[in-house]
């Protein structure tokens, strides 16, 4: 009955260009949050639609860190890091896409 459900923080997303449909996978840290980038292949940015949280959000199949920390909160959650998970398989910082930027850091864990 008290069981909590978690809720499982992926470390990377693959965003499929809006206008050439290339994957660009980037990687996700706990307060990730990109508001737009720049696609490597069509050279045109890839921005976060008026409706939408991130990029990550809008154009990947995965929710970014910062909107699933908040709702396993709303929601009494557990969390749990991907990359905490997956220790063995050790994840490479992957090159951070060219353009993308850091709009936001916040901070929601609290201790
Ligand atoms: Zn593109
Ligand atoms: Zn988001």
């Amino acid at each position: 009955m008290s069981r909590k459900k978690r809720v499982i923080i992926p470390n990377s997303a693959t965003i499929k260009c809006p206008h050439c449909s290339k994957n660009t996978r980037v990687s996700l840290f706990n307060d990730t949050y990109i508001g737009n980038l720049t696609c490597k292949k069509c050279k045109q940015k890839i921005e976060t639609p008026p409706a939408h949280c991130c990029v990550v959000c809008a154009f990947s199949k995965k929710k970014c860190p910062q909107s699933l920390i908040l709702e396993a909160k709303i929601k009494n959650l557990e969390i749990k890091y991907q990359s905490e998970i997956s220790k063995t398989n050790s994840v490479k910082p992957e090159t951070t896409p060219a353009g993308a930027t850091q709009v936001k850091n916040i901070s929601l864990i609290e201790s």
